[in-house]
């Protein structure tokens, strides 16, 4: 818990009201403790690859079509009412929620994080500069740039860019996303024998991770890992 005491002397300390019930014991997080314990936290037995519910270590879709990261730790399942809250965040650009997805990611990760391979560098998934445009920010650099400040690691978000612009994954299929997403990034940098941590707000097929994976280890990465907000279940 002591990465939650370190961002309350970051951040002012905030009593908002609850984002899901209006009480005013929001605290610090916008959301009260009963909310909290309701929210769908991503604790099933999953994929250590890549968060798939599951009771074998690794699914089957990974030991058919290994991907490029190694390994992926998520927060939530995608589910009520947290697909609400990331569409709130990502277009009302309500960036208290960015304080909210860090702090709790944070909470349930650190003793993983701390006690694994030391990150080098935290990357955020990159955004093409036309869509930076339209939404004004870029909602995983915002969640990336307060997890990086806790851990006291660096954030590298100009290496790695988005050179395509690409309608969005949400309106495809798996085989149309895989091939949407394909020579989607560049990057600039040696990265040689690091390892990186790629911040998301959401993974779905995991198709975006999985291609910017792909580029960060062609530029010379050791190891990647997803850090992941919220994990879409399939239906
Ligand atoms: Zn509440
Ligand atoms: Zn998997």
């Amino acid at each position: 818990m002591n990465n939650r005491l370190k961002f309350n002397q970051i951040l002012p300390s905030l009593q908002q009201t609850c984002l899901l019930c209006a009480s005013h014991q929001g605290g610090n997080l916008g959301l009260c403790e009963p909310c909290l314990n309701q929210l769908p936290w991503h604790n099933t037995a999953q994929c250590r690859q890549c968060a798939l519910m599951t009771n074998n270590e690794i699914c089957g879709n990974c030991l058919s079509t290994s991907p490029s990261f190694d390994s992926t730790s998520t927060l939530f399942s995608y589910d009520y009412p947290v697909d609400g809250l990331l569409q709130h965040y990502k277009y009302n650009a309500n960036l208290n929620l960015a304080n909210t997805f860090a702090t709790l990611f944070l909470e349930k990760h650190h003793q993983h994080i701390s006690t694994r391979n030391k990150v080098d560098c935290i990357i955020p998934m990159p955004m093409h500069q036309h869509r930076l445009k339209e939404r004004g920010f870029n909602q995983a650099l915002e969640i990336a740039k307060l997890i990086s400040k806790s851990l006291i690691t660096k954030l590298d978000y100009a290496s790695c860019l988005r050179i395509k612009h690409t309608p969005p994954q949400a309106s495809l299929n798996l085989q149309e996303r895989i091939k949407n997403i394909k020579g989607a990034f560049q990057c600039t940098q040696n990265l040689h024998n690091l390892n990186v941590a790629i911040v998301d707000d959401v993974m779905t097929t995991g198709a975006s991770l999985n291609e910017l994976a792909k580029t960060l280890k062609q530029a010379g990465a050791a190891h990647v890992e997803c850090w992941v907000m919220a994990r879409t279940l399939p239906k």
